[in-house]
Protein backbone atom coordinates (compact mmCIF):
# COMPACT_ATOMS: atom_id res chain seq x y z
CA UNK A 1 0.00 0.00 0.00
CA UNK A 2 1.55 4.02 -0.70
CA UNK A 3 2.22 6.10 1.15
CA UNK A 4 -0.25 9.23 2.22
CA UNK A 5 1.55 12.04 0.32
CA UNK A 6 0.64 15.20 1.76
CA UNK A 7 1.63 17.74 -1.59
CA UNK A 8 -1.08 19.99 -2.51
CA UNK A 9 0.57 19.93 -5.98
CA UNK A 10 0.92 16.11 -6.28
CA UNK A 11 -2.59 15.60 -5.10
CA UNK A 12 -4.15 18.14 -7.56
CA UNK A 13 -2.47 16.89 -10.88
CA UNK A 14 -3.68 13.47 -9.10
CA UNK A 15 -6.84 14.70 -9.26
CA UNK A 16 -6.94 15.97 -13.05
CA UNK A 17 -5.44 12.62 -13.94
CA UNK A 18 -8.03 10.52 -11.42
CA UNK A 19 -4.81 8.78 -10.51
CA UNK A 20 -2.88 8.14 -7.82
CA UNK A 21 -0.47 5.06 -8.68
CA UNK A 22 0.57 6.74 -11.92
CA UNK A 23 2.16 10.27 -10.66
CA UNK A 24 4.69 9.06 -8.57
CA UNK A 25 6.57 12.59 -8.75
CA UNK A 26 6.04 16.04 -7.65
CA UNK A 27 6.36 18.42 -10.37
CA UNK A 28 7.04 20.93 -8.16
CA UNK A 29 8.87 20.24 -5.46
CA UNK A 30 10.31 16.78 -6.97
CA UNK A 31 8.39 15.06 -3.69
CA UNK A 32 9.01 11.00 -4.85
CA UNK A 33 6.26 9.22 -2.64
CA UNK A 34 7.79 10.55 0.95
CA UNK A 35 5.96 12.76 3.16
CA UNK A 36 6.50 16.13 2.49
CA UNK A 37 7.53 18.00 5.69
CA UNK A 38 9.32 20.94 4.68
CA UNK A 39 7.27 22.72 2.60
CA UNK A 40 7.39 26.51 2.89
CA UNK A 41 4.31 28.19 5.37
CA UNK A 42 1.65 29.58 3.11
CA UNK A 43 1.65 33.85 2.85
CA UNK A 44 -1.02 35.09 0.49
CA UNK A 45 -0.51 38.49 -0.72
CA UNK A 46 -0.30 41.29 1.93
CA UNK A 47 -1.72 44.45 0.17
CA UNK A 48 -4.94 45.29 -1.66
CA UNK A 49 -5.17 48.19 -3.81
CA UNK A 50 -8.47 50.15 -4.91
CA UNK A 51 -10.40 53.17 -5.92
CA UNK A 52 -12.17 55.71 -3.34
CA UNK A 53 -12.94 58.73 -6.02
CA UNK A 54 -9.85 59.46 -7.38
CA UNK A 55 -7.91 58.36 -4.61
CA UNK A 56 -6.39 54.72 -4.81
CA UNK A 57 -6.41 53.10 -1.08
CA UNK A 58 -3.98 50.35 -0.25
CA UNK A 59 -4.88 47.99 2.73
CA UNK A 60 -1.45 47.07 3.47
CA UNK A 61 -1.07 43.81 5.89
CA UNK A 62 0.88 43.83 8.89
CA UNK A 63 0.04 40.09 9.93
CA UNK A 64 -2.00 38.43 11.85
CA UNK A 65 -2.38 37.82 15.37
CA UNK A 66 -3.87 34.97 17.68
CA UNK A 67 -6.68 36.30 19.92
CA UNK A 68 -7.68 34.60 23.23
CA UNK A 69 -11.45 36.18 22.56
CA UNK A 70 -13.10 34.52 25.32
CA UNK A 71 -10.02 36.52 27.99
CA UNK A 72 -10.14 39.39 26.04
CA UNK A 73 -13.78 39.86 25.20
CA UNK A 74 -15.86 41.58 28.25
CA UNK A 75 -19.26 42.48 29.48
CA UNK A 76 -20.75 38.93 27.57
CA UNK A 77 -22.99 36.57 29.07
CA UNK A 78 -21.34 33.26 29.70
CA UNK A 79 -20.46 31.21 26.66
CA UNK A 80 -21.81 34.37 23.87
CA UNK A 81 -18.13 35.09 22.98
CA UNK A 82 -17.51 30.83 22.30
CA UNK A 83 -21.39 30.55 20.52
CA UNK A 84 -19.85 33.57 18.27
CA UNK A 85 -17.34 32.11 17.44
CA UNK A 86 -18.69 28.47 17.01
CA UNK A 87 -21.49 30.03 14.73
CA UNK A 88 -19.02 31.86 12.18
CA UNK A 89 -16.73 28.64 12.17
CA UNK A 90 -14.02 29.72 14.20
CA UNK A 91 -12.62 28.78 17.51
CA UNK A 92 -9.97 30.72 20.08
CA UNK A 93 -7.59 31.75 19.64
CA UNK A 94 -8.70 33.72 16.85
CA UNK A 95 -6.36 34.58 14.27
CA UNK A 96 -7.03 38.58 14.00
CA UNK A 97 -5.61 40.75 11.18
CA UNK A 98 -3.66 43.45 11.87
CA UNK A 99 -4.64 46.06 8.70
CA UNK A 100 -3.08 49.29 7.91
CA UNK A 101 -4.49 52.14 5.24
CA UNK A 102 -2.54 53.90 2.39
CA UNK A 103 -4.25 56.56 0.79
CA UNK A 104 -2.59 57.57 -1.85
CA UNK A 105 -4.07 60.79 -3.06
CA UNK A 106 -2.30 61.52 -6.28
CA UNK A 107 -0.09 64.46 -4.63
CA UNK A 108 0.63 63.04 -1.20
CA UNK A 109 0.84 59.41 0.40
CA UNK A 110 -0.69 58.65 3.92
CA UNK A 111 -0.82 56.22 6.17
CA UNK A 112 -3.34 55.40 8.74
CA UNK A 113 -1.28 53.19 11.16
CA UNK A 114 2.00 51.56 11.18
CA UNK A 115 0.90 47.77 12.58
CA UNK A 116 3.08 46.00 15.45
CA UNK A 117 6.32 45.97 13.27
CA UNK A 118 9.29 44.51 15.21
CA UNK A 119 7.46 44.40 18.95
CA UNK A 120 5.41 41.95 17.69
CA UNK A 121 7.31 40.13 15.06
CA UNK A 122 7.57 36.86 17.67
CA UNK A 123 3.49 36.87 17.72
CA UNK A 124 3.14 37.55 13.79
CA UNK A 125 2.77 40.92 13.03
CA UNK A 126 5.80 43.05 11.38
CA UNK A 127 4.89 42.72 7.55
CA UNK A 128 4.13 46.16 6.80
CA UNK A 129 7.20 47.47 5.08
CA UNK A 130 7.36 44.08 3.00
CA UNK A 131 3.96 44.54 2.02
CA UNK A 132 4.54 48.02 1.41
CA UNK A 133 7.33 47.06 -1.12
CA UNK A 134 5.28 44.38 -2.64
CA UNK A 135 2.58 47.34 -3.73
CA UNK A 136 5.26 49.26 -5.06
CA UNK A 137 6.15 51.89 -2.23
CA UNK A 138 9.24 52.55 -0.51
CA UNK A 139 9.09 54.08 2.87
CA UNK A 140 10.76 57.25 2.47
CA UNK A 141 7.96 57.73 -0.16
CA UNK A 142 5.20 58.04 2.88
CA UNK A 143 4.82 61.81 3.98
CA UNK A 144 2.29 61.37 6.71
CA UNK A 145 1.31 58.51 9.37
CA UNK A 146 -1.85 59.32 10.44
CA UNK A 147 -2.23 56.85 14.20
CA UNK A 148 -6.11 55.92 15.14
CA UNK A 149 -3.63 55.49 18.99
CA UNK A 150 -0.76 54.59 20.38
CA UNK A 151 -0.84 51.08 21.39
CA UNK A 152 1.99 49.23 19.95
CA UNK A 153 -0.07 47.22 17.69
CA UNK A 154 -0.67 50.24 15.30
CA UNK A 155 3.06 52.02 16.40
CA UNK A 156 5.48 49.68 16.52
CA UNK A 157 6.02 49.46 12.60
CA UNK A 158 7.12 52.84 12.93
CA UNK A 159 10.70 51.30 13.66
CA UNK A 160 12.80 49.87 11.35
CA UNK A 161 15.72 47.99 12.52
CA UNK A 162 15.88 50.40 15.58
CA UNK A 163 15.84 53.79 13.22
CA UNK A 164 12.42 55.65 12.24
CA UNK A 165 11.13 53.75 9.47
CA UNK A 166 9.86 56.92 7.78
CA UNK A 167 11.99 58.99 7.96
CA UNK A 168 10.53 62.00 5.50
CA UNK A 169 7.15 60.72 7.48
CA UNK A 170 5.20 63.90 9.99
CA UNK A 171 3.39 61.77 12.68
CA UNK A 172 -0.26 62.95 13.67
CA UNK A 173 -1.83 61.90 16.84
CA UNK A 174 -4.50 63.34 19.08
CA UNK A 175 -3.41 65.28 22.35
CA UNK A 176 -4.95 62.96 24.83
CA UNK A 177 -2.04 60.04 23.45
CA UNK A 178 0.63 62.33 23.15
CA UNK A 179 -0.23 63.18 26.77
CA UNK A 180 -0.16 59.55 28.04
CA UNK A 181 3.05 58.75 26.60
CA UNK A 182 4.98 62.07 26.97
CA UNK A 183 4.21 63.08 30.54
CA UNK A 184 1.54 65.78 30.27
CA UNK A 185 -1.51 63.60 31.78
CA UNK A 186 0.46 62.43 34.93
CA UNK A 187 0.61 58.85 33.68
CA UNK A 188 2.92 57.48 36.76
CA UNK A 189 3.72 53.88 35.24
CA UNK A 190 4.38 53.83 31.60
CA UNK A 191 6.54 50.68 32.22
CA UNK A 192 3.61 49.11 29.43
CA UNK A 193 4.31 52.12 26.98
CA UNK A 194 7.81 52.00 27.61
CA UNK A 195 8.65 50.56 23.97
CA UNK A 196 5.85 53.11 22.51
CA UNK A 197 7.67 56.12 24.30
CA UNK A 198 10.94 54.77 22.89
CA UNK A 199 9.59 54.84 19.23
CA UNK A 200 7.40 58.10 18.86
CA UNK A 201 10.26 59.83 21.00
CA UNK A 202 12.75 59.22 18.53
CA UNK A 203 10.12 61.28 16.06
CA UNK A 204 9.61 63.62 18.51
CA UNK A 205 13.18 64.38 18.95
CA UNK A 206 13.08 65.22 14.88
CA UNK A 207 10.44 67.53 15.49
CA UNK A 208 7.60 65.17 13.53
CA UNK A 209 4.68 64.77 15.27
CA UNK A 210 2.03 66.65 15.35
CA UNK A 211 -1.07 66.81 17.54
CA UNK A 212 -4.99 67.87 17.06
CA UNK A 213 -7.38 68.11 20.16
CA UNK A 214 -10.48 67.68 18.18
CA UNK A 215 -12.00 66.95 14.51
CA UNK A 216 -9.99 68.60 12.05
CA UNK A 217 -8.88 68.09 8.40
CA UNK A 218 -5.50 67.13 8.62
CA UNK A 219 -5.29 66.81 4.50
CA UNK A 220 -7.38 68.09 1.56
CA UNK A 221 -10.23 64.89 1.88
CA UNK A 222 -8.64 63.22 5.16
CA UNK A 223 -10.34 64.25 8.84
CA UNK A 224 -9.66 63.02 12.10
CA UNK A 225 -12.92 62.11 14.13
CA UNK A 226 -12.02 61.38 17.69
CA UNK A 227 -13.42 58.77 19.24
CA UNK A 228 -12.34 58.36 22.59
CA UNK A 229 -12.80 55.32 24.77
CA UNK A 230 -10.46 52.48 23.70
CA UNK A 231 -7.62 55.27 24.74
CA UNK A 232 -8.59 58.61 25.46
CA UNK A 233 -7.37 59.68 22.23
CA UNK A 234 -8.25 56.93 20.01
CA UNK A 235 -9.40 58.66 16.17
CA UNK A 236 -11.42 57.71 13.65
CA UNK A 237 -10.21 58.88 9.99
CA UNK A 238 -13.02 60.03 7.22
CA UNK A 239 -11.59 59.48 3.54
CA UNK A 240 -13.21 61.83 1.32
CA UNK A 241 -12.88 61.64 -3.01
CA UNK A 242 -15.19 62.83 -5.61
CA UNK A 243 -18.35 62.04 -3.08
CA UNK A 244 -16.83 58.37 -2.06
CA UNK A 245 -16.50 58.41 1.65
CA UNK A 246 -14.74 55.86 3.99
CA UNK A 247 -14.16 55.24 7.76
CA UNK A 248 -10.80 54.24 9.02
CA UNK A 249 -11.82 53.17 12.19
CA UNK A 250 -9.14 52.18 14.13
CA UNK A 251 -9.73 49.55 17.05
CA UNK A 252 -13.04 50.37 17.26
CA UNK A 253 -13.85 46.43 16.35
CA UNK A 254 -11.49 43.33 17.98
CA UNK A 255 -14.21 40.91 17.33
CA UNK A 256 -15.96 40.96 14.36
CA UNK A 257 -17.82 37.35 15.21
CA UNK A 258 -18.97 38.89 18.37
CA UNK A 259 -19.41 42.63 18.69
CA UNK A 260 -21.53 43.52 15.98
CA UNK A 261 -24.02 41.37 17.33
CA UNK A 262 -23.64 43.12 20.88
CA UNK A 263 -22.06 46.14 20.96
CA UNK A 264 -21.75 46.19 24.23
CA UNK A 265 -19.04 43.14 24.05
CA UNK A 266 -15.85 45.24 24.85
CA UNK A 267 -11.85 44.49 24.92
CA UNK A 268 -10.14 44.46 28.13
CA UNK A 269 -7.43 46.81 26.72
CA UNK A 270 -10.31 49.38 27.02
CA UNK A 271 -8.81 52.27 28.84
CA UNK A 272 -12.31 53.69 29.55
CA UNK A 273 -15.01 50.57 28.94
CA UNK A 274 -18.06 52.95 28.96
CA UNK A 275 -16.73 54.99 26.93
CA UNK A 276 -15.87 52.68 23.78
CA UNK A 277 -19.33 50.94 23.46
CA UNK A 278 -21.02 53.90 23.44
CA UNK A 279 -18.68 55.16 20.68
CA UNK A 280 -18.93 52.00 18.88
CA UNK A 281 -22.44 52.01 19.26
CA UNK A 282 -22.58 55.72 17.58
CA UNK A 283 -20.36 54.77 14.86
CA UNK A 284 -21.85 51.74 14.19
CA UNK A 285 -25.16 53.48 14.43
CA UNK A 286 -23.86 56.09 11.94
CA UNK A 287 -22.10 54.32 9.20
CA UNK A 288 -25.71 51.81 8.98
CA UNK A 289 -27.35 54.82 8.55
CA UNK A 290 -24.75 56.79 5.75
CA UNK A 291 -23.40 53.72 4.27
CA UNK A 292 -20.12 54.64 3.70
CA UNK A 293 -17.29 52.27 3.30
CA UNK A 294 -15.15 50.98 6.31
CA UNK A 295 -11.49 50.21 7.00
CA UNK A 296 -11.14 47.99 10.29
CA UNK A 297 -8.07 47.52 11.16
CA UNK A 298 -8.47 44.52 13.13
CA UNK A 299 -11.26 42.57 10.94
CA UNK A 300 -10.07 40.10 8.23
CA UNK A 301 -7.43 41.42 5.78
CA UNK A 302 -8.50 43.53 3.92
CA UNK A 303 -10.79 44.80 6.34
CA UNK A 304 -13.06 46.68 4.24
CA UNK A 305 -16.96 46.41 4.47
CA UNK A 306 -19.94 47.67 5.71
CA UNK A 307 -22.17 48.07 8.59
CA UNK A 308 -25.52 46.51 8.08
CA UNK A 309 -28.93 46.44 10.48
CA UNK A 310 -30.78 43.41 9.78
CA UNK A 311 -33.65 44.40 12.41
CA UNK A 312 -32.20 45.24 15.64
CA UNK A 313 -28.70 43.87 14.65
CA UNK A 314 -25.76 45.03 13.07
CA UNK A 315 -23.70 42.80 10.92
CA UNK A 316 -20.36 43.28 9.10
CA UNK A 317 -20.87 43.17 5.35
CA UNK A 318 -17.66 42.52 3.39
CA UNK A 319 -16.65 44.31 -0.09
CA UNK A 320 -16.59 41.76 -2.63
CA UNK A 321 -13.12 41.10 -4.04
CA UNK A 322 -12.60 43.16 -7.21
CA UNK A 323 -10.05 43.40 -9.84
CA UNK A 324 -11.93 46.76 -10.69
CA UNK A 325 -13.31 45.22 -13.96
CA UNK A 326 -15.84 46.79 -15.82
CA UNK A 327 -16.44 44.63 -18.29
CA UNK A 328 -19.68 42.35 -18.44
CA UNK A 329 -19.77 39.17 -20.55
CA UNK A 330 -23.36 37.89 -19.80
CA UNK A 331 -26.05 39.94 -20.31
ZN1 LIG B 1 -5.25 47.39 17.87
Amino acid sequence: MKKVIFCATLLFVAVLTQSFSKIPICITCNLNGEIHTDSPAIVPPGYYPFKLGNFTITVISDGTLLMPLEHLIVGTKPGEVEQALAGHHRASPTETSANCFLVNTGGQLILVDAGGGEIFKAGGLGHILDNLAAAGYRPEQINAVLLTHFHPDHTGGLLRNGKIAFPNADIYMHQADYNILFGASGEKDQSENAGVIQILGLYKAGGRIKTFNSQSVLFPGITAIPAPGHTPGHTCYMVVSAEKKMLIWGDIVHAADVQFADPNAAVVLDANTTQAIAERKIIFAEAAKEGYLIGAAHISFPGLGYVGLNGDQYEWIPVVYSTGNKVQLFK
